[in-house]
């Protein structure tokens, strides 16, 4: 999708602060955090929400969520926890239309989110 943002970051056209990279997952500093340590973890790949999903797509959801944890490790959250999150759609506040999956920590996160 070449007006996407996060592809265009996947393709190295726009450069993000990026914490984690393989060839199917990227993982960068969010713009605008809303925690000492927020990155998002994005697949290279476009795929617009967690609706367009497809089985075949099973493995590199699995990818991202091993990122995240190899994210964690990194940015030192994994043992005082940290908070994954992939908004969905309006009601959920997805903003930007390529999968993506937060990874917050570093601060006490409260439940239920807002
Ligand atoms: P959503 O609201 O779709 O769940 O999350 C989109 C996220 O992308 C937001 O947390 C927002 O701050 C982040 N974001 C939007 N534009 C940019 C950008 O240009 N660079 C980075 N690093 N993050 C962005
Ligand atoms: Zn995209």
């Amino acid at each position: 999708m070449p007006t996407c943002l996060f592809c265009k970051m996947a393709s190295g056209e726009i450069k993000p602060d990026i914490v984690y990279e393989n060839d199917r997952v990227l993982a960068f500093n969010d713009i605008n955090p809303q925690a000492p340590t927020h990155v998002l973890v994005v697949p290279k790949r476009h795929i617009t929400t967690l609706n367009d999903l497809q089985e075949s797509d099973a493995a590199l959801v699995g990818e991202m969520f091993l990122a995240a944890r190899d994210v964690a490790i990194q940015t030192g959250i994994a043992d005082s926890g940290y908070r994954t999150v992939m908004n969905c759609n309006a009601d959920a506040g997805q903003s930007v239309w390529h999968i993506h999956l937060h990874v917050l920590g570093g601060r006490r996160m409260n439940w239920p989110p807002g």
